[in-house]
This record gives C-alpha cells, structure tokens and sequence, in this order.
C-alpha cells in the first residue's frame, strides 16, 4: 500500500538531515522523487543511496528554479526544506541589537525567497492538474522569538504566513492545492554541530538543549519525514493553511510549576 504511488516530489535541501530523511521516506512510498540541493557532491551522493533523482538548485537562485522548472514542468508534492540558521559559519552575533544587516538578509534570502521561489514554482508546476500538496518546513522559531537568533525566527514566522497565503490563494482558484507549515524543535542534524562541537562538553549541551522539552530528547529526521508523508498524501485531503508542531511538547507549555 505504497502511499505516495504516481506522485511526483520535489524536495530542496534534500543532502542531508530532514531532507534527506523525506526524500527516503517518500521514495520508500512509492513517489518519483526528485531531490535537490545545492551542494551538487552532496546531492548526487544521496540520491544515488536512496536510489532516487536529483537536480541541483540553489533556492535562493530563481534561474535554477526556471531550470527546474523546464526539466520538472509537473509536481505534485513540493517540500520547501532546504534552511540555514546563519551561524554556519561561525559569524557574528544575530541578536536585534548587534546583527549585521548583510547577515539578516542572507538567512532570509536561503529561508524565506528560497521558500517564496518554491511555492511560486508548485503552483506552476501543480494547477495544470489543480491539485498537489505543499510542504513549508518553518521552525518553532517560526512560532516565539528567538532573541539571539533574530534573522532565523523572523524567516520563520514569514514562511508561517506564506503558507496561509498560499493556502488561501490556492483555494480562491478553485484548486485542491494545499499548503501547511511544519514547525520542528530540537531535530538532531547537523544544522546543530555549530552549537554542539566535538568536545567534551558535547552530551552536557546536548541534555541542556533539550532541558525544556517534556519529552527530554531531540526528534529524529525520520519523526518530521512521517508528518511530511501525512501532509503529502491523499489521507490529508482537508488540510489547508495549517501549522504542525513536532517538538517533543515544547510549545504546550511550561511544565514548571509556580513559585
Ligand atoms: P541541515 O543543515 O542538516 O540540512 C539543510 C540542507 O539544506 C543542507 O543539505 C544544505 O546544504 C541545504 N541548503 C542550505 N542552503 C541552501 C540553498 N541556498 N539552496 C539549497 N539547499 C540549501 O538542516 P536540517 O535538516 O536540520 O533542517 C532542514 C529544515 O528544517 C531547515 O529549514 C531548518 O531551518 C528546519 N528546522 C530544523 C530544525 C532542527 O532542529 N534540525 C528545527 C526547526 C526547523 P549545504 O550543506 O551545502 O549548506
């Protein structure tokens, strides 16, 4: 019972992490998927592991989206995944007081144009049949403030809205083209080993990262690539415009108690 059989799927920043992890899950379904990154090494590596298609494609870049578009006129599931926190490489502070303009716009430039250039191609790519599913992976940093990651959080929160527009818009069309956000917290892959490092103090950062959460653990790739296939396939028929939460219980509340 192959849940994503005859579908074809795009998914960006599919190398490695989340991805990757979506691009194996939606291939295992059934689906033609089609995985992009812009790391061309990385990204012919994991396709050929997973035994699946690739392209390369910068999602900041709207002529590899007009390629893509040529080579993949037709879709039916578009994961706009690929993201950065910008401490990739270990620049300077993101906070609203101290970050550089040039730093602020380069995450939103990967997060947001990257998620806006996605979202315009699908529905070029899916209204042809009027139907399709569209998957925006927002953050919970989407959802609160990030203080000391200021640029990141507000990329987010734009791709929760974004989804909404397009949810609406779709649905004004009168087409069955649905878009949802996911908001995950705390997923073990590499976009933390800036964060965690490789010294000593690793399992110590580790435990306190996850210190707040009620389930008092990271989540898996392959946890967020099973809400993907939820939101992807035909089982989710009626979900539009919404927002998914997998953090592990982090957004339910404070479990401390008062005083
Ligand atoms: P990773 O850093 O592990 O993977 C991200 C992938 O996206 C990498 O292969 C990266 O390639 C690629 N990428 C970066 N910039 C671009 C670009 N301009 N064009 C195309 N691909 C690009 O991240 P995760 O798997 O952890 O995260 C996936 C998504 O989930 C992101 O949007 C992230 O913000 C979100 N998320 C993750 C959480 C977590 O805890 N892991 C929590 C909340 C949200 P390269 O290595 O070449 O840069």
């Amino acid at each position: 019972m192959s849940k994503l059989a005859g579908k074809t799927c795009v998914i960006t920043g599919a190398a490695r992490g989340i991805g990757e992890a979506i691009a194996a899950l939606f291939h295992s379904e059934g689906a033609e998927v089609i995985a992009t990154d812009c790391d061309e090494a990385a990204i012919r590596g994991t396709a050929s592991r997973i035994g699946c298609r690739s392209e390369v494609l910068d999602v900041r870049d709207e002529g590899d989206w007009a390629r893509l578009a040529a080579k993949v006129p037709s879709c039916d599931v578009m994961v706009n995944n690929a993201g950065i926190t910008g401490f990739e490489h270990g620049t300077g502070p993101h906070d609203p007081e101290h970050a550089s303009l040039e730093e602020w716009r380069e995450v939103h430039r990967v997060n947001l144009d990257g998620t806006f250039l996605g979202c315009r191609y699908a529905i070029g790519a899916m209204k042809a049949k009027g139907a399709g599913s569209i998957i925006n992976i927002s953050s919970r940093s989407g959802l609160v403030g990030i203080p000391g990651a200021a640029a990141y959080a507000s990329s987010k929160a734009a791709i929760r809205n974004h989804s909404k527009s397009v949810a609406l818009y779709c649905a004004q069309q009168g087409w069955t083209i649905r878009c949802n956000s996911i908001h995950p917290a705390a997923i073990l892959t590499p976009i933390w080993e800036p964060m965690l490092g490789d010294g000593p103090q690793r399992q110590e950062t580790m435990a306190k990262l996850v210190a707040d959460t009620p389930l008092q653990r990271f989540g898996t790739c392959e946890e967020v690539a099973a809400l993907a296939l939820l939101l992807a396939g035909d089982d989710a028929t009626y979900i539009t415009g919404t927002e998914m939460n997998i953090d592990g219980g982090l957004l339910a509340g404070s479990a401390a108690s008062p005083g």
